[in-house]
């Protein structure tokens, strides 16, 4: 029988595409591989956030020509976020080189025999999920809101959402099928839209369907952040107190530059209102350093909003200029080490607050998660999204356990399982 093997590299929606790709392979009769050596086919789902993220796929070339050396029928895929510029690049190294919103079509394009999927948008798609106890449900892909650092409108194309009724049957099945974390997925979950259904919406019938569950969700853009969404994320007790909230500047002048429709003080009060309704929130951000032009004074407001916000985690990424957007055509004049420079800043804001934050938990007793296994030790997400380490058996996967917090650094916490109640 011939096997396939996935290579995913980017975010969650990449992994949920991934496991949509692995149902179709399995439906035309490939089995998973075990290791890459067993592959007759390979697939690399890419990502071209940043340009580190595409030199990894060029790096897997040589691997790919030994194996085909050793397996000549082997075929390889490339799917996901491919610039148009690298596109022709990457034909030389592929056999295939696939859009993920022509899934259904796959079949025919590798030249399927008797093979056929009668469905329109890829999303329809039953995946095989790999992420137990944890379930990424994509409820919109694409994105229209065109950042000027950003590929996502023009890799993946403009938003398109699903409809309610099919999100809710999926997470239905997951719910029954012993998920417990479900996540929520799109470029930016808070312009969901389909008939009248908004998120808001949306959120409260995920939170209706019956069963011990959590919802999380992402991305979040600010400027879609209504105070309906703040209600229904207080209201929903599955719905967990963890937001990511990318204000990617502090910089008002920057933030224009980036195209991001809002300006700083808006994204202040976004966050006041939010912590006002649910006070024990945890707030992670996204934010870029070293734009293209981005003086030191410009910089230094985005230290006092990390100073300001504290918040408890953050992904700081060093500006990479992405061909075909915006930003290219402005002037990249922020030398490395500078960029490195402005990140170690932010990270030491940040270590500072996330500790004090973390060490908040330390002696209380809370619900985790633990969705995997390592030298005797589980590993897993609070309800407030904390990542716990403990000793414990690896049977207790996929269960939610009650765990007290011994010690705290800036990046987690671990604790020890105990059978005391919850809090
Ligand atoms: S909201 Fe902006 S950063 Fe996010 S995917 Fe869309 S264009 Fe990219």
């Amino acid at each position: 029988m011939n096997k396939y093997f996935i290579i995913t590299f980017g975010c969650q929606m990449n992994k949920s595409d991934s496991e949509r790709v692995a149902q179709v392979l399995e439906r035309i009769g490939y089995k998973k591989a075990s290791k890459i050596n067993g592959a007759d086919l390979i697939m690399v789902n890419m990502c071209s956030v940043r340009q580190s993220a595409v030199d990894r796929v060029f790096g897997l070339q040589s691997k790919f020509e030994k194996l085909k050396t050793k397996n000549k029928k082997l075929k390889t895929i490339l799917t996901g976020c491919i610039l148009k510029k690298d596109r022709k690049k990457f034909a030389k190294y592929f056999d295939y080189i696939l859009n993920i919103r022509d899934l259904p079509k796959w079949p025919k394009l590798l030249k399927i025999k008797n093979y056929e999927l009668r469905i329109k948008n890829y999303l329809e798609i039953e995946p095989k999920y790999s992420s137990f106890p944890v379930g990424y449900v994509p409820i919109s892909a694409g994105c229209t809101n065109f950042c000027s650092y950003c590929v996502v409108p023009y890799t993946r194309g403009s938003e398109i959402c699903r409809p309610a009724e099919e999100i809710l049957s999926e997470i239905k099945q997951l719910v029954k099928d012993g998920y417990k974390e479900i996540w929520l997925l799109g470029q930016n979950v808070n312009s969901y839209i389909f008939q009248n259904i908004n998120f808001p919406r949306l959120l409260t019938m995920v939170n209706d369907i019956p069963g011990d569950f959590w919802i999380r969700f992402t991305s979040s853009h600010p400027k879609d952040f209504s105070d309906e969404l703040i209600g229904a994320m207080a209201e929903c007790e599955k719905v967990t107190p963890y937001l990511n909230l990318p204000v990617q500047s502090g910089d008002n002048e920057i933030l224009r530059k980036m195209n991001r429709n809002y300006k700083i003080e808006d994204y202040k009060k976004l966050v006041k209102k939010i912590r006002k309704k649910i006070p024990e929130i945890t707030l992670s951000t996204d934010v870029i350093v070293g734009f293209p032009e981005e003086t030191e004074k410009q910089f230094e407001n985005t230290v006092k909003l990390f100073k300001e916000i504290k918040y408890d985690m953050a992904y700081i990424a060093q500006y990479s200029p992405r061909p075909g957007t915006a930003a290219i055509k402005m002037i990249d004049n922020i030398p490395k080490e500078e960029k490195k420079q402005r990140e170690r800043t932010l990270t030491e804001i940040l270590k500072e607050t996330a500790l004090i934050k973390n060490k908040k938990y330390i002696d209380k007793t809370i619900k985790v998660l633990p969705n995997e296994y390592k030298n005797s030790f589980l590993i897993g997400k609070s309800f407030h999204y904390k990542t716990l380490k403990f000793k414990g058996n690896k049977n207790l996967i996929g269960k939610f356990v009650k765990v007290k917090v011994i010690d705290a650094t800036p990046w987690g916490l671990s604790g020890k399982s105990i059978k005391e109640k919850c809090l």
